[in-house]
């Protein structure tokens, strides 16, 4: 049975909830694969070491993010960039409008909700920030690319089947929220 992998990286999550949507259909799929790491249905830490599709949400915004990537990269056959934030960086890209101090400064110090005396910016227990938002195509290979914010359910799940099949999946013309 064909292995699975999900992962999110520097992302909303809204993606994955995408794939919630198929609702009944979700059921359907997960007859036909075993889904080994999937961060919205399973709590596994790990990342198994042979998975045979990878959907990654999320573009790289910090060091954790690209460990994950390529680890991911290593351990499936066929990678694919999950969502806009994933193709191109999406919303997270608009960071790279800012310096990483700026932004660091803005979250930790200077919004109107935060409490920081101290000014503590952490450093050590929270993964550094990568100078820039990068799509993943930017630090691994990726096979497929589904764009859309988030993409729509039925298009996932059209690919996922078409790749369990051996067949090549037909992938969005368009790449925004439209169908
Ligand atoms: Fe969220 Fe849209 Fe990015 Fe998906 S593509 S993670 S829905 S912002």
């Amino acid at each position: 049975m064909a292995k699975i992998a999900t992962t999110w990286l520097c992302c909303c999550s809204g993606c994955h909830i995408s794939l919630l949507d198929l609702h009944e259909e979700l059921l359907n799929l997960l007859e036909n694969v075993e889904l080994v790491h999937c961060p919205v249905l399973m709590d596994v830490k790990e990342i198994p070491d042979e998975i045979d599709v990878a959907l990654i949400e999320g573009g790289i915004r910090n060091e954790e993010n690209l460990e994950i990537a390529k680890e991911m990269r290593k351990k499936a056959k066929v990678v694919i960039a999950f969502g806009t934030c994933a193709t191109f960086g999406g919303i997270p890209g608009l960071g790279n409008l800012y310096s990483n101090d700026e932004i660091l400064e803005k979250a930790y110090k200077t919004t109107l909700t935060t409490k920081n005396d101290e000014g503590i910016i952490p450093s050590e227990e929270v993964p550094s920030l990568t100078s820039r938002v990068k799509p993943l195509s930017e630090v691994i290979d990726v096979d497929y690319f589904i764009p859309g914010c988030p993409p729509n359910p039925e298009i996932i799940a059209n690919i996922i089947k078409a790749l369990l099949e051996g067949k090549e999946p037909e992938l969005p013309k368009k790449n925004m929220c439209d169908e």
